[in-house]
């Protein structure tokens, strides 16, 4: 099987245009079609001779999915499904939301990436865990979203003159467990990062992950400076273990341990990611336990309401619920955010969407 363009860095590229006896740097002027002029095939690199297009159609693939369904759910995200080459299903969300943090600057655009179809790790509340594990993405899969997306920016304006760039920064908070698709995960985040690829900084980088001990380690020692979002969901074993079934193998100490090792690498880079979950975590002993884990890494704590999961019995808390474990947090001297997303219905949160239309298509036509 041929090798997907998107796949390729600077580096590969010039070496592969070096052994077809083409000049090196026409490697960056091809790059300069994918990721600035939004190019979806080789024909519209109209400055490489068509010799060196048949060439490049030769030797790699340039598919692109098609984008199966665009949906606005909330105010400020907008949900996209995109049809893989082999049929299955997978999406991103773009978010617009004001900054969290000052050098974000205003504007900002948050691309959220799927890295997995399906997941393994079967958290209670989670769609995509509800589903079960199918495939990882390729890392040209990954790029894809980004791209895939930045072009359908870019066909909104219709005398083609939409900023070069669309997306400011990056969450990994799609479909899937990142860090148990480590290696595509990397490849695909550096080529996002690279001034000739994507040119999002590492810092505009967030990868979350439901607490891979081992590979929140090996992140740690890599020189990248990816932000690191633990989706914690529980500050107790006892509470944890029963949403996340990840904590029975990483229990809380040997993750906040990991979390102190990231952290010492990297400087202040953890945060922690908490879905309010009526009468499970959302108490006052949850919320002096989580000031405590917070408060120990002066971390900023991102709670979110849960959002209805079809075939799921958690309900989301009452606002006074909500507003009370937001204010305390705050009164414990927690730096916390209250993710109020209007959009709460079952399409809402990342890996619903796919499964709201896998149902569909199992339902069969005529169903919305
Ligand atoms: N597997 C990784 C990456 C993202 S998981 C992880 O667990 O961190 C998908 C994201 O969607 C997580 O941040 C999770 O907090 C959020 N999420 C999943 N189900 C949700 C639900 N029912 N309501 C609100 N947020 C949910
Ligand atoms: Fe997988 Fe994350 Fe969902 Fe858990 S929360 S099932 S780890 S995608």
């Amino acid at each position: 099987m041929k090798n997907h363009i998107l796949s390729q860095t600077l580096e590969s590229l010039q070496d592969e245009f070096l052994k077809w006896g083409e000049a090196r740097w026409r490697a960056g002027q091809l790059l300069d079609w994918i990721y600035r002029k939004h190019a979806g095939n080789f024909d519209e690199c109209t400055n490489l001779s068509k010799a060196l297009r048949q060439k490049l159609k030769d030797n790699f693939s340039f598919y692109i999915p098609p984008l199966l369904q665009q949906c606005d759910p909330g105010d400020e995200t907008r949900k996209f499904l995109w049809k893989l080459e082999d049929e299955h299903l997978v999406e991103s969300v773009l978010i617009e939301a004001p900054s969290e943090s000052a050098e974000d600057g205003p504007g900002r655009k948050t691309l959220c990436l799927s890295t997995q179809v399906g997941c393994a790790y079967g958290c209670k509340f989670c769609a995509s865990g509800r589903s079960g594990f199918v495939r990882n993405l390729t890392a040209a899969e990954m790029v894809e979203q980004f791209l895939g997306i930045e072009r359908w920016n870019r066909s909104l304006s219709p005398t083609r003159t939409a900023p070069e760039r669309l997306i400011s920064n990056i969450v990994v908070m799609g479909m899937g467990e990142p860090l148990s698709n480590y290696e595509e995960l990397l490849r695909a985040l550096a080529l996002l990062n690279a001034p000739w690829g994507g040119g999002v900084g590492a810092r505009k980088i967030t990868i979350s992950t439901s607490g891979l001990v081992p590979e929140i380690l090996r992140l740690a020692a890599e020189p990248e400076q990816y932000r690191l979002a633990i989706s914690l969901h529980g500050a107790s074993d006892s509470v944890r273990s029963r949403i996340m079934p990840i904590n029975r193998k990483y229990p809380l100490d040997a993750l906040l341990a990991a979390c102190a090792e990231y952290q010492r690498a990297k400087g202040r880079m953890i945060s922690f990611e908490y879905i309010l979950i009526d009468r499970l975590n959302d108490t006052p002993e949850q919320c002096h336990a989580l000031a405590a884990i917070a408060n120990r890494f002066r971390a900023h704590v991102n709670l979110i309401p849960y959002n209805r999961v079809e075939g799921c019995d958690f309900k989301r808390p009452g606002q006074d619920v909500i507003q009370g474990f937001y204010r305390e947090l705050l009164n414990l001297g927690i730096s916390a955010t209250l993710r109020q997303e209007k959009g709460g219905d079952m399409n809402a949160a990342c890996g619903q969407l796919r499964l709201r239309k896998m149902q569909d298509l199992k339902r069969g036509p005529g169903s919305s």
